[in-house]
């Protein structure tokens, strides 16, 4: 008897959405194991995608290729995660094998079932304890927020939105739901209870890490945390995977990669800061880990429904889980599902969106633990400082104070490097790029000149290289040039044991060595710091106890920006560094958020000073239905890159011509194509043009019936010195 094993193998981008191909097998292979197959001249890995033992029409024994060999010390991949990764290749506009294939360690790809033996027998020696006696896992006594919120957790029947307070506590919600779900009995024969907690970036977080594995490492064991994210050695991530699919591992604690981790018992996905954009992918499949968060509960726990024997309770919701009590099905007794937790300060407007309609379920923390206040916005009206300013007088003058007092301060500049230009007053020259339409930045520190796109590095000229005036200077300002000018400004001010104030940064580049960070958050914690001076990535997360004060020194920009997503992110991102002010109730009471800006009168900063996240996504929500944008509309992006600006646009041009007579053509809106805002890159010109409608089907529809057309405008003349071209479905800026 011979099978016909559909076989899902790595394939180019686009080539053939769904595809799998065919061999043969003697044996029959379970779905979801992995095989090695002959593809062209090599031997590649392939997920089983089905097994019959007929051959598809039209199929000859000749015509096939057997399976080369079958991986057979690993349990298969479980139908729910086929159904997320073939549900992420359709949704997101590619293929299947691309998907699939991406979704494991990139180590496995190269073992063969010998090698896979020895690394499981290593596993297996780590090992893990059963579960936890009680009274080993310790955690605070809740606040009343934090019980009231894990209370109607559980007995939520949808997607859950934690919309807590900067220092409410979600870290310890996220814990104790986790802690639920380890304890659950698991019925023999079936895998333990597993849970995925997926940050933003792994490294700006090491406290969460470790308070993961100071809470349930001691009762189940050394292994039983681990993390994925792309920070790892491929060893690591293949030793990760492996505990997370034999199920060794029951916390995975990973970046937005882990949501395709294979996770046999999961009953919960947190997605902590779930507003944050590094959850879209922004290369290969341009996935949202956080949507696919949501469509994977959805499908783990209908899967659990239907493995249970009980049937479905169809209510208004799209995810209609019977209530866990007061239910026909229920009746007391837990439904088995899985629950996925969106927790945040500063809710995208695509979860509150959800949580307004009743599709997510809203649990508000509003109160800080200990019944800290939330810093009192300073706005400094620019219009009124000395010319030139860095900082303005009085916010130099009230962090001194600080300083003085043994407290910390924060400061915020979105700008990392000395300074963003270098110019020739004489000759106009600037330190452009020669392979992109962008400016080199000045890095004073190893007196480069570094593209922050392509990278092209150089030492900085003596001179200016036009007409040889010295005299060539930085415009504008970067981190290091605040940090260098910090110090200087503070030089004269004491801290309370009468040395001299500290000035640190930290940034991409601050941090580019591995355990650098960590050493530079100690140094904040440990009270060595008195000022950090940093980017984004001090806003993010952190618990600092001892920060005061917090200045954004130049948010400007983004309050004009063209992206209509821009207030949205500089909102977030003023309210979480706000949040790293005054965790210590005692000095809450005083802290202080101060922002330069040339605008106070700025509707946003209104909402801001009110801490009014409820106010302001309503107001931003009622501007984007009249506009029809996100989330009323539906946005994809078809993006080209092209030798030339020409050839780029005409692809996507010609691409719009031919999409006459597609199915939905007549609901969608297809924009003129044009130039990206930083329009070269590496000597690769780039264009884009937007598809918006008002109804995602019509747009999965219309853009699935447009994939073929796309493959097609390729080998357009007009589209000659086309590199490349992608879909990017719901994408993030525009
Ligand atoms: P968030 O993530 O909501 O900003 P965290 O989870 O970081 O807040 O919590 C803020 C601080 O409060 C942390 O130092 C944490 O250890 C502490 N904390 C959390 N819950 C409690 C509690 N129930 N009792 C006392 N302290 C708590
Ligand atoms: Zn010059
Ligand atoms: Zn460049």
């Amino acid at each position: 008897m011979a099978f016909w094993p559909s076989i899902v193998v790595a394939t180019p981008a686009h080539s053939g959405v769904g595809a799998t191909l065919t061999y043969r097998s003697e044996l029959s292979l379970a779905p979801g194991g992995l095989v090695r197959v002959p593809l062209g001249s090599r031997e590649v890995l392939g997920v089983v995608w089905d097994c019959p033992d007929a051959p598809p029409e039209g199929l000859t024994e000749a015509r096939t290729k057997a399976v080369a060999g079958v991986l057979d010390g690993l349990p298969p991949l479980n139908a729910c995660w086929r159904q997320l990764v073939k549900f992420s290749a359709q949704y997101y506009q590619r293929s299947l094998g691309e998907v699939a294939l991406a979704a494991l360690p990139p180590q496995l790809r190269e073992l063969d079932s010998t090698q896979l033996a020895r690394r499981l027998k290593k596993r297996a020696k780590v090992g893990t304890a059963g579960p936890a006696t009680p009274g080993e896992l310790n955690g605070h006594d809740l606040s009343d927020e934090q019980a009231e919120a894990l209370q109607a957790l559980a007995a939520a029947s949808a997607p859950v939105l934690l919309f807590g307070a900067t220092g409410s506590g979600k870290t310890e919600v996220y814990l104790r739901a986790t802690q639920a779900v380890l304890e659950t009995p698991v019925s023999d024969g079936k895998s333990p209870t597993q849970v995925l907690v997926m940050v933003p970036e792994i490294n700006l977080t090491p406290q969460l890490e470790a308070r993961f594995r100071e809470r349930f490492e001691p009762g189940f064991g050394a292994g039983s945390v681990v993390c994925l994210h792309s920070g790892m050695t491929p060893a690591q991530r293949l030793s990760s995977w492996l505990a997370a699919h034999t199920g060794s591992a029951r916390i995975v604690l990973g970046t937005r990669m882990a949501i395709f981790a294979s996770l046999p018992g999961l009953r919960l996905i947190v997605v902590d800061e779930e507003h944050d954009p590094s959850y879209k992918s922004q290369e290969g499949a341009r996935y949202s880990a956080r949507d696919l968060a949501v469509y994977r509960a959805k499908v783990e726990s209908e899967a659990l429904l239907a493995a249970s024997g009980r049937s479905w309770h169809t209510g208004p919701h799209p995810n209609p889980l019977p209530e866990g009590e007061g239910t026909e099905a229920g009746e007391g007794v837990n439904v088995p599902r899985c629950q996925v937790l969106l927790g945040s300060a500063t809710p995208s407007l695509e979860s509150w969106h959800a949580a307004d309609q009743g599709r997510y379920v809203r649990l508000a923390m509003p109160g800080r633990i200990g019944g800290g206040m939330l810093p009192r916005l300073r706005l400094v009206d620019m219009n009124h400082q000395p010319k030139g300013a860095m900082l303005a007088p009085p916010l130099l003058a009230a962090m001194s104070e600080r300083i003085e007092r043994g407290e910390q301060c924060l400061v915020l500049l979105n700008r990392r490097g000395y300074a963003p230009v270098l110019a020739c007053h004489d000759c106009g020259w600037k330190s452009g790029c020669p392979h992109c339409s962008a400016y080199r930045v000045f890095h004073k520190l190893d007196r480069t000149l570094r593209c922050h796109h392509c990278g092209f590095t150089e030492r900085v000229p003596r001179a200016c290289p036009d007409c040889g005036n010295l005299d060539i200077a930085p415009v504008g300002r970067g981190t290091e040039q605040v940090e260098e000018q910090l110090a200087s400004l503070l030089a004269e001010v004491k801290r309370p044991d009468g040395s001299p104030a500290r000035v640190a940064r930290m940034d991409a580049d601050s941090t580019r060595l591995k355990g650098s960070l960590e050493v530079q958050l100690a140094a904040l914690h440990s009270g060595e710091v008195d000022v950090l001076v940093g980017t984004q990535m001090i806003a993010k997360g952190h618990d600092f106890r001892r920060i005061t004060l917090v200045a954004g020194i130049n948010a400007d920009s983004a309050l004009f920006a063209s992206d209509y997503r821009a207030p949205e992110r500089l909102f977030a991102l003023l309210m979480q560094a706000a949040g790293r002010a005054g965790r210590d109730a005692e000095q809450s009471g005083a802290s202080e958020m101060w922002i330069q800006t040339w605008y106070p009168q700025h509707p946003l900063f209104a909402t801001l000073k009110k801490h009014d996240y409820p106010a302001f996504a309503a107001e931003q929500l009622s501007e984007r239905e009249q506009a029809g944008m996100p989330p009323y509309g539906f946005q994809a992006l078809l993006r080209a890159d092209a030798r030339t600006q020409q050839a780029a646009q005409a692809f996507l041009n010609i691409a719009a011509g031919q999409a006459a007579g597609l199915p939905h053509r007549d609901d969608i809106t297809l924009y003129p194509a044009v130039p990206l805002t930083i329009q070269r890159v590496a000597n690769v010109e780039r264009a884009q043009m937007l598809v918006e409608t008002h109804s995602r089907g019509a747009l999965q529809r219309f853009l699935s019936a447009w994939q073929p057309v796309l493959h097609g405008c390729r080998s357009a003349p007009e589209a000659r010195g086309l590199v490349r071209w992608a879909v990017d479905v719901d994408p993030l800026s525009i």
